[in-house]
């Protein structure tokens, strides 16, 4: 996809990883799903390899192999892509529905088992410290190198977390997911400094036009 002109650029290499955990940081690659201020972080496959090296989700050697292969192939940069942007909006249609605590949709919960086990397939179990851990070799499997990392996070959020801490910020038209970790669950923001402030701003002008109406 061509970026548009009037787009900014995209800001996949330093995008604010705040949801405290990799699968709904993934989600928050795109901003404002649905609206006009909508904005796309995801635009090439060199944008997704930039985004899980910030994310530390692909080494950076590994991904300068790859970013190599996509350059040689364009092909696999479109399967790349594809395959990401599709994986993005599974695990964000499962995110929004159990954080509005309801079921988690059967079709995005079965296909994120299909693309995990499609990952999975292509991994190696490697000794980490004690135990082991899944890894990919991008000269194997390129694609599932990027997205296996992200699919397992999702997976393991999905079976071990506590999804009632799962929550998708507050703010008009943000849509950003996050797992909130505080004591008592009380996070409500993407960032504070960001959606917390424009909300309170919010509150300050109603307030001051309800108080010039009174008056
Ligand atoms: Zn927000």
């Amino acid at each position: 996809m061509q970026p548009s002109l009037d787009m900014p650029p995209s800001r996949a290499d330093r995008l604010p990883l705040i949801g405290c955990d990799l699968a709904l940081d993934f989600t928050n690659t795109s901003s404002g799903r649905g609206h006009h201020s909508h904005l796309e972080h995801l635009r090439s496959a060199e944008h997704v390899v930039a985004w899980a090296r910030h994310a530390k989700a692909l080494a950076p050697a590994d991904g300068d192999w790859i970013l190599a292969a996509l350059k040689a192939d364009e092909a696999l940069a479109a399967r790349l892509l594809k395959r990401a942007l599709a994986l993005r909006e599974i695990i964000y249609a499962i995110g929004v529905e159990v954080s509005a605590r309801r079921r988690a949709p059967a079709e995005a919960v079965d296909q994120l088992a299909h693309v995990h086990a499609a990952c999975i397939a292509k991994a190696r179990l490697t000794p980490h410290g004690d135990g082991f851990v899944w890894s990919w070799a991008p000269q194997e499997a390129p694609i599932e190198a990027v997205l296996g990392p992200i699919a397992l996070s999702a997976l393991t959020l999905l079976t071990q977390a506590d999804l009632s801490r799962i929550k998708q910020c507050q703010g008009d038209h943000c849509g950003w997911l996050f797992l909130d970790t505080t004591k008592n669950k009380s996070r409500r923001w993407c960032e504070m400094e960001v959606c917390g402030n424009r909300a309170k701003q919010k509150r300050h002008q109603s307030k001051l036009r309800r108080t010039l109406a009174a008056g």
